[in-house]
Parts: C-alpha cells; sequence; structure tokens
C-alpha cells in the first residue's frame, strides 16, 4: 500500500474530525435519553439497545464519509502489480454490507495493462474484496461465527447481537471465501518457515534446554461431494465415498504443561494443525508448525500417538531423530483385547491377569509382558489364538514406543490425550447429527478455526485483533 493514500485520513475515528455531524448527533441522543429515561421502567439493557439504535445512523454516515475520502486519495495504480493504470474513469459505485448497515462507495477503475484486468485500487486500500459485498468487520464476523456453529444459527446469532442482517446463503459464501483466503496465507507461512525464512512467526524461547513434544491423530467427517449423483455413481459399480479422514496434529514445550487451580490439565502454548488435504498436507503443515513452536532449538523432540502406521511412518520420514512412545491408553486396550481372549466369560479372572501386566508394562519392563503374552498365544487356540496372535504382533511393532517408566520420571505425557481432546473440539462443530460437508467447505472452516486456535487470527484480520487477546 502507497502511504500517501493513508497521510489525509484520520489516523483514529476521533469524533473531533467529524465535526457538525457529531454535534448534531450529541444533541439529538441527550434529547431522546432525556426523554425517555423518566417515563419508563427501563433497565441498563434497554438504554444500551437505544443508544446503539439511535447512533448507528451516524456511525454509518462517519464510516461512509471517511471510506469515500480514502477511496477518494487511492492513487490510479495496480494494486496487483503497482503499475501506473490506463484509462482511468470515476463514478463506480458500489453498496457493501458494513457492521453499521449498508455504505456505497464511488470508486475509480481503470486498465492494468500488465495484468490485463480493470482494477479498482480503492477496494484494495480499503480491504474490500472483487466478488464478496462485505466490509473487513463482516467479513470476519461471518468467517468467525460459521467456523464456530452451523451457518443457519451463526446468521440468527449475528443479526441479534449486532443487527448485521447476512442470510445463511450470503454468511456461508463469505465464511467460506475468507476460509479460502486463510488457506493461502496458511501456505504461504508455511512455505516461509519450510524455506529458513519464518523466524518472525516463532514463540520466544529461552535459554534453558527444553523438550518438545508432538501428538498426532486422525478423526473421520461425512462429505457428500457429488449430491445427485450417488445413483450413477453405484451404477458404474462405485459405491460412494462418505467418510474421510482429518489428520491432526499438536505441538508444545513440555514445560508449557500446567494445571488450573481447580486440578484440570492445561497447555499454555501451543501450536495446532489439522487438515482434510490428506497425510502429505499433514505433514507439511506440522512440520512447520513444530519449526514455529521451537523443534529447531529442542534437547528432544517426543512423539506421542496412538498405533496407527501413517503416524510413525510420518514420523519417521519428518521427525527422524525423534523418541517416540505409543498412547499408554490404546496399548492397554491391546492387552485388554487378550485378556477377553483368555477369559472370555470370566471378568475377574481377566482382571487378575492384566493387572500385573499393565503395573509392568507402566514400570517399562516391557519385554516381559512380550514374553507372558508369547506364552498364552501358544496356549490358545482357533480364533482366540488368532486374536491373541495379532495383539503379539502389536506389541512387538511398537516395543521400542513402551518407554513409560522414563515418560514418568522426566514428567513426560503417558498418553496422546492433548491431541485426542482437540479432534473432539473440531468434532462438536464439523460432526454434528445429519451434518454434511464438501471437501472445499470443510478445509476452509478448518483453517480458519486453527488460526484462531493458534492465536494467528489478527493475521486474517489486521484491522481487529490484538494478538494477545484472541
Ligand atoms: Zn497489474
Amino acid at each position: 500500500m502507497k502511504s500517501c493514500c493513508m497521510q489525509s485520513v484520520p489516523p483514529d475515528s476521533s469524533y473531533e474530525t467529524f465535526g457538525q455531524p457529531v454535534l448534531d448527533w450529541k444533541a439529538r441522543l441527550t434529547a431522546g435519553l432525556n426523554r425517555s429515561i423518566p417515563t419508563t421502567n427501563q433497565t441498563m439493557g434497554d438504554l444500551e439497545r437505544q443508544i446503539v439504535q439511535q447512533t448507528q445512523g451516524l456511525e454509518q454516515k462517519l464510516l461512509e464519509e471517511a471510506s469515500q475520502r480514502k477511496a477518494d486519495q487511492s492513487p490510479p495504480v495496480c494494486p496487483v502489480c503497482g503499475h501506473q493504470l490506463r484509462q482511468v474513469s470515476h463514478g463506480y459505485e458500489r453498496t457493501y454490507q458494513s457492521r453499521f448497515g449498508p455504505v456505497t462507495i464511488r470508486r475509480s477503475r481503470g486498465w492494468c495493462k500488465r495484468c490485463k484486468a480493470w482494477r479498482f485500487p480503492a477496494d484494495y486500500a480499503l480491504g474490500l474484496e472483487d466478488t464478496g459485498g462485505a466490509s473487513p468487520s463482516v467479513q470476519e464476523m461471518a468467517a468467525l461465527l460459521a467456523s464456530k456453529m452451523p451457518v443457519s444459527e451463526a446468521s440468527a446469532v449475528l443479526e441479534h447481537l449486532t443487527g448485521v442482517k447476512l442470510p445463511p446463503a450470503t454468511l456461508d459464501r463469505e465464511a467460506r471465501r475468507q476460509g479460502q483466503r486463510a488457506e493461502r496465507k496458511r501456505k504461504e507461512l508455511d512455505e516461509q518457515m519450510s524455506a529458513g525464512k519464518g523466524s518472525a512467526q516463532c514463540v520466544s524461547i529461552g535459554q534453558q534446554s527444553f523438550t518438545l513434544v508432538i501428538e498426532i491423530d486422525a478423526w473421520n467427517i461425512r462429505e457428500r461431494d457429488h449430491w445427485g449423483q450417488s445413483e450413477q455413481q453405484r451404477a458404474k459399480g462405485t459405491e460412494p465415498e462418505r467418510w474421510h479422514w482429518v489428520y491432526g496434529g499438536t505441538c508444545f514445550r513440555l514445560d508449557q504443561r500446567s494445571q488450573t487451580d481447580s486440578g484440570r490439565p492445561i497447555i499454555l502454548s501451543r501450536g495446532t494443525v489439522m487438515t482434510r488435504g490428506g497425510i502429505d498436507a499433514l505433514r507439511q503443515q506440522l512440520f512447520a508448525e513444530c519449526l514455529r513452536q521451537g523443534a529447531g532449538q529442542a534437547a528432544e523432540v517426543l512423539v506421542v500417538a496412538d498405533g496407527a502406521m501413517w503416524i510413525w511412518n510420518l514420523v519417521a520420514d519428518r521427525f527422524g531423530t525423534a523418541s517416540q512412545r505409543l498412547d499408554f491408553y490404546h496399548a492397554s486396550e491391546h492387552l485388554w483385547a487378550v485378556a477377553h481372549a483368555l477369559h472370555p466369560d470370566d471378568a475377574r479372572a481377566a482382571h487378575q491377569w492384566i493387572e500385573p501386566l499393565l503395573k509392568k508394562l507402566k514400570a517399562g519392563r516391557s519385554v516381559q509382558v512380550i514374553a507372558e503374552l508369547k506364552t498364552v498365544t501358544r496356549r490358545l487356540r482357533a480364533k482366540r489364538r488368532v486374536a491373541a496372535q495379532s495383539q503379539l504382533e502389536y506389541f512387538q511393532t511398537h516395543r521400542d514406543r513402551l518407554d513409560y517408566h522414563i515418560a514418568k520420571k522426566r514428567g513426560q505425557p503417558l498418553g496422546s490425550g492433548a491431541i485426542e481432546s482437540t479432534c473432539r473440539q473440531y468434532q462438536c462443530r464439523f460432526k454434528r447429527p445429519g451434518q454434511f460437508w464438501t471437501r472445499s467447505g470443510d478445509e476452509a472452516l478448518m483453517c480458519l478455526e486453527t488460526f484462531w486456535r493458534n492465536g494467528r487470527w489478527h493475521l486474517l484480520f489486521p484491522h481487529s485483533s490484538d494478538p494477545a487477546k484472541n
């Protein structure tokens, strides 16, 4: 943005800047409120609503005037390539939905020879989009609400709280547009990190040596990308696929684990990734996020996850030197499967068999646990033997990931509960009963949610946020 178009616009929305209209409004408002206070039995809530109603017209006017001034001062330069625009003409009116109601702005248009496109420099200067009719604040409202709740609810909440009328279909379109912008931003930030140019994105780390913990998991989401084509697909012999994996990861420094006053475990600072874009997308996003959280400086990197092989392949590929740990809860579930195969009708005997083994597992005596599994597998026959054999293989596969005694000694997590609860939180929005997504829709809104969680919302909506507060 050229600095010349900023200078003559008020640096803030100080009322003095707008002179007479504000004085008129003050008189009107005072008179109106004085009339209403003694005659009715109002709460402060009534007064809040009344003041908002009475000032809205003024806010709308102020926004329109200031925006028009800024539009008028935008130089005739292509906002994409910086080339001087040709055939410039004026007076192209467009109305935008703002937080104070519709505002209309007249803009200039010019031809960029280099881009071979018509450009409206004022749109760029004001943060407006070619295709959307929402002001930056309304863009933000749509993005934030739709990433937190279904759009029909979001539309009603928005109107109820702010008076901004955005029908569900419009809100949905705007939120997706913002989500796609967030995806492009994420890609740009991740590429900077991976190219070694992302130091400004990194969290600040002291001199102390630290362990970085990475947890990885997946869940599934229901999509229906081919509306009305299911029968055709079936006729061709392919059953339409509805359920798809969403991959997630989180990373944090071990010293960032803490507890609330009531004893609930919390992580003070961490980075999260969540994507429907496949394992490759997860690998790239998680690697960039780990670099942001200090993977390059960590004395130790530790990965904790369940037994899914794609996870450990990803870890070998991208975090080859990391320590690895199988989630204890998953390990114990697999041991329970053997207990049930041994004692299908005797819960007490199953308990008696498993309890010393769970203790051994926790104490790091996994060699003894595996030896016991081998012994009992030999004793079983038929189906029960097959069941126990597959569990034995599971423990043999993960034999080097069962160092639970070390976890205890070093105050490290035994399990991947942090990412599991994060996945559940995403599911509260993205896995509601009766919900179907499209691939592009779910990824866009999940990306917005992730920017919010990671405290990077201000990178998408610089007008709105104090980064420390979101
Ligand atoms: Zn251009």
